[in-house]
């Protein structure tokens, strides 16, 4: 790829995305929502904790919310250094969660790492009637099976369906409830 074919992907995309910032721009203000330029009318602290809100967003569109909060605070000649004010900080994520309570995934997967950290640690110990001493019961005493026992006892893992299982069951009945699901 050569520098022009760049530039041109490049001014291309900026063009179209632009357009969707002026999109999103215009339903705002439709919406009532305008004259952040004016501190009289939207002040410099709002439009921080907007964008600390929408960084947290997982909506359509949200890029493209995000990207006016950048323009607004670049054209205002913000310091960068305020966003980073602005992050959420591990302890305040913390405080936001209740005494008891951690802040865990909804489902073990391979991709979260849960697979290859849980399968094969769990097992059950289940006795077996030995099969060996059954079939040929005069040999009971010297059984290579089980000594002599009639029955040993065999460990079972637990399968990474039935992990999960417990898992989904464990969350779905004991996490708080979500906004969306109050
Ligand atoms: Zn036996």
């Amino acid at each position: 790829m050569n520098i022009t074919t760049e530039t041109k992907i490049n001014n291309e995309a900026v063009d179209r995305f632009a357009i969707r910032m002026k999109e999103t721009l215009i339903s705002a203000q439709l919406k009532g929502r305008s004259g952040w330029y004016d501190p009289d009318v939207c002040s410099r602290q709002s439009l921080l904790d907007q964008i600390r809100k929408y960084l947290l967003k997982s909506n359509p569109g949200n890029w493209v919310d995000i990207a006016c909060f950048c323009m607004m605070l670049h054209e205002l000649s913000f310091s960068e250094s305020a966003l980073e004010a602005t992050a959420y900080s591990k302890n305040e994520y913390n405080s936001l969660i209740p005494e008891g309570y951690v802040l865990a995934p909804s489902e073990l997967t391979a991709e979260n790492g849960a697979k290859y950290l849980l399968l094969g640690e769990f097992a059950e110990t289940t006795t077996v009637t030995c099969t060996a001493c059954s079939y040929n019961l005069a040999e009971e005493g010297d059984c290579e099976v089980c000594g002599g026992e009639g029955e040993y006892s065999q460990d079972v893992a637990v399968s990474w369906t039935n992990i999960k299982a417990i898992y989904r069951k464990a969350i779905e009945e004991l996490a708080l409830p979500t906004e969306a699901a109050a």
